[in-house]
């Protein structure tokens, strides 16, 4: 049964590490590359992930104020119709607000990916382009900007003893991972939205029509 109902409010259970190294700033094919040192990389993996890299603070941002005429969608669905609908590591990301592994096949499949659009895995709104995805070596995906800002939205998450913001579907209300700012990344927003894999949905922008 599906339920169109208003934007319930998120919970802050679970907890998302993000890892956030990088200093040196590069471009290759399109897509920003970031020099680390990789020996930080891992040992902070190994450590269980790290800090933001600097202490800035995020405004929340609820969706955006809908047009007068315009109402968000949500979409509500039972545990049951979740796990139906999701694989369980989708399920334990999106539903239950859990962490992918870094460096996993999500984020080298990630890597791998050309010009296209993301969508939420859990509802398919569209979430994240390839034009604001960079590459800043902490083992997830990673975009400076959302495609799409009324399908996401921010809340605090104080969980694991830390303040941080948390990025959820604005119309599903699916966890897909973090946000940070201020790190020092040289993109036009400098902030990091720091992704799930396995939360998104790669759609492939379609080639161009070869020309008679
Ligand atoms: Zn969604």
């Amino acid at each position: 049964m599906t339920l169109i109902t208003p934007l319930s409010q998120a919970g802050t259970d679970g907890r998302h590490v993000c890892l956030c190294v990088g200093r040196g700033h590069a471009y290759r094919g399109g897509v920003k590359r970031v020099r680390v040192n990789q020996s930080l990389c891992l040992a902070l993996v190994l450590l269980g992930g790290c800090e933001q890299r600097q202490s800035q603070p995020i405004t929340m941002t609820a969706p955006e104020p809908a047009a007068a005429n315009a109402t968000q969608q949500t979409l509500t669905l039972t545990e049951a119709e979740w796990r139906a609908r999701l694989s369980p590591e989708q399920f334990r990301v999106l539903r239950e607000a859990g962490t992918e592994r870094a460096f996993g096949k999500a984020y080298e499949e990630f890597n791998s990916q050309g010009a296209g659009t993301y969508l939420c895995g859990g509802c398919g709104a569209e979430l994240f382009s390839s034009n604001h995805k960079f590459d800043s070596h902490c083992g997830w995906p990673s975009f400076y900007d959302p495609a799409n800002a009324k399908n996401v939205r921010t809340v605090e998450d104080n969980t694991g003893g830390r303040t941080r913001v948390e990025v959820r579907c604005a119309v599903c209300d699916g966890h897909l991972g973090h946000v940070f700012k201020g790190e020092g990344f040289a993109t036009p927003t400098d902030q990091r939205y720091c992704i799930n894999g396995v939360a998104l949905k790669f759609v492939p922008k379609p080639a161009a029509p070869k020309l008679p």
